[in-house]
């Protein structure tokens, strides 16, 4: 399959044939036997080459045993227990712009020319960019978050269904926040960290300090029980979601197992352009 690593050979038939690999990855240092699985994929940029490796993941060291819950919400990326807001990232807002001026471009040009063609393709790019930034940030947050804890809990969004009505804004967060999940338990199982997925239910209505239910719209930004407890809701969620996590420790701890870890490993290990 490889004769100096730098060209791979497809020998299904398909009839691609030898494809030369582009880019400074290192692919070259895992032994062939390693590679489990090749495929390639088709970006706005350029084809590349997706590698499967098999390998062991190495352990680092956590500099923290810290606990720590985290609430997503709309107005922040996360906000969690301890009362730190981790803002929205500022790069698809900045981006949004030059996506719809993109965008406009290709109903500009005529159909079926090749200016219209080019100007998908910019379209295309400045997507694939912005989902690169997105997964970029999310994986550095996720790291962050498990290097300095020992116990993390976070939201089982699944169960949630999340609130309806909140259309674009949501849809953007929703995928940042589901990669940033999948970081998040790669990123556990490196550093030792445990992470919980817990039911979100009441999280945000009950008193963190008495667990009195106090009911609150969307638009209440801060948690006020009779108890003399006052603190912003998506604070109060957080520590809401960390006692979940800490009530159930024990039972069924890590969800940081599992096939998604290593096929994420994979993929981000190793993309190299291919010609
Ligand atoms: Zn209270």
């Amino acid at each position: 399959m490889h004769p100096t690593k730098r060209c791979i050979t497809f020998t299904d038939k398909k009839s691609i044939g030898e494809v030369k690999l582009l880019g400074k990855w290192d692919i070259h240092t895992y032994p062939v036997k390693s590679i489990k699985r090749v495929r390639l994929v088709r970006k706005a940029d350029g084809y590349y080459c997706q590698f499967a490796v098999d390998v062991e993941v190495k352990s680092e060291h956590r500099t923290g045993d810290g606990e720590l819950g985290l609430d997503v919400g709309l107005e922040f990326f996360y906000s969690d227990s301890s009362g730190h807001h981790q803002e929205n990232p500022r790069f698809l807002r900045k981006a949004e712009k030059a996506i719809k001026h993109a965008q406009r471009q290709i109903y500009k040009k005529e159909k079926g020319k090749n200016n219209r063609r080019k100007a998908r393709r910019r379209y295309a790019k400045k997507h694939l960019r912005v989902s690169r930034q997105r997964s970029e940030h999310a994986k550095r947050l996720a790291r962050c978050v498990c290097k300095a804890n020992a116990l993390v809990a976070y939201e089982d969004l699944n169960v949630k269904g999340m609130v309806k009505n909140h259309r674009l804004a949501k849809s953007i967060n929703d995928v940042a926040w589901t990669l940033f999940r999948c970081w998040l338990e790669y990123f556990a199982r490196k550093f030792n960290t445990t992470v919980v997925a817990v039911n979100p239910r009441m999280t945000s209505q009950k008193c963190s300090d008495c667990g009195a239910i106090v009911k609150k719209s969307l638009s209440t930004r801060t948690h006020k029980c009779n108890c003399g407890c006052e603190i912003q809701r998506d604070t109060n969620a957080a520590i809401n979601i960390l006692n979940l996590a800490k009530a159930r420790d024990g039972q069924s701890r890590s969800n940081a197992t599992g096939v998604g870890t290593a096929t994420l490993l994979g993929a981000s290990l190793v993309e190299q352009v291919a010609t």
